[in-house]
């Protein structure tokens, strides 16, 4: 059997404790996402998801195991792996056009800046935002809006792969049900392969093609993973014809 796109390979993560010993979040766990698939790892708070994230994307180190994609170790971050926050992470000093622009133009330095200008509204739209509101700067947009920017931003780079750490934890139920159909739709025509952290089964059982449980309980020290197949495979075309779905 060939390997999947994306390869997680017996990843052990330690911690000091603070108290001269050692935290163990978790050990050996392995697991792989093919391409094109949305998978959700679901988990309760402190049980190792962001740490898992931030190794996926680059920005932190397992103390042992590898991870891999497209057969090739990763190491760093990269422009192939898009991460998207809870907190957003926009650039507070530009507008909401810029900060999608700045992320096309590092992908794409080559691109004169009226074809940068012209896919990152494209990508705007694509989640609700058009008009005057993308010139606004972060700070003058609310919270869902500020997700819908980094969303954009994230879809717009291309990325063979996109990390989600529970982006929409911080949004009230209404704008985070809206903001979930745009990110169905905005993925439904792509072949990107999607890594969403939440704590929220029903998103989860929404959004996901497969999802991983973390699971932590009374008798298990650490965190292994379950997966769990969701029995209806989503047909992606239906969610895009279907935005109440
Ligand atoms: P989750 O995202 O599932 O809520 P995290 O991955 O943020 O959990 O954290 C998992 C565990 O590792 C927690 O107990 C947390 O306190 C601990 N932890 C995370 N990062 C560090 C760090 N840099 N140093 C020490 N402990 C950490
Ligand atoms: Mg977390």
């Amino acid at each position: 059997m060939s390997k999947p796109f994306l390869s997680i390979e017996r990843l052990t993560q330690k911690f000091p404790d603070g108290q001269g010993g050692e935290l163990t979040v978790f050990e050996n766990a392995s697991f792989g996402v093919e391409k094109g698939e949305f998978v959700c790892i679901l988990g309760h708070s402190g049980c190792g998801k962001s740490t898992i994230m931030n190794i996926l994307a680059g920005l932190a180190e397992p103390t042992s195991g590898v991870v891999k994609m497209d057969g090739m170790e990763v190491s760093g971050p990269s422009l192939d792996r898009g991460v998207v926050f809870q907190n957003y992470s926009l650039l507070p000093w530009l507008s909401a056009l810029k900060n999608v622009i700045f992320g096309v133009k590092a992908r794409h330095p080559d691109w004169p800046r009226d074809k940068a200008e012209a896919h990152a509204r494209d990508f705007l739209a694509k989640v609700g935002l058009e008009g005057d509101v993308v010139h606004r700067k972060p700070s003058q947009l609310s919270g869902g809006m500020r997700q819908r920017v980094s969303i954009a931003r994230a879809f717009a780079n291309h990325p063979k792969l996109l990390l989600l750490d529970e982006p929409f934890g911080a949004l009230d139920a209404l704008t985070r049900g809206t903001i979930q159909d745009e990110l169905l739709k905005i993925w439904g025509g792509t072949e990107q392969t999607v890594f969403m952290i939440t704590h929220d089964i029903d998103e989860a059982i929404l959004l996901a093609d497969r999802i991983l449980l973390m699971t932590n309980g009374p008798f298990a020290r650490v965190a292994e993973s379950v997966e769990i197949t969701i029995p209806r495979p989503r047909n992606r075309t239906e969610i895009v014809e279907h935005p109440n779905y």
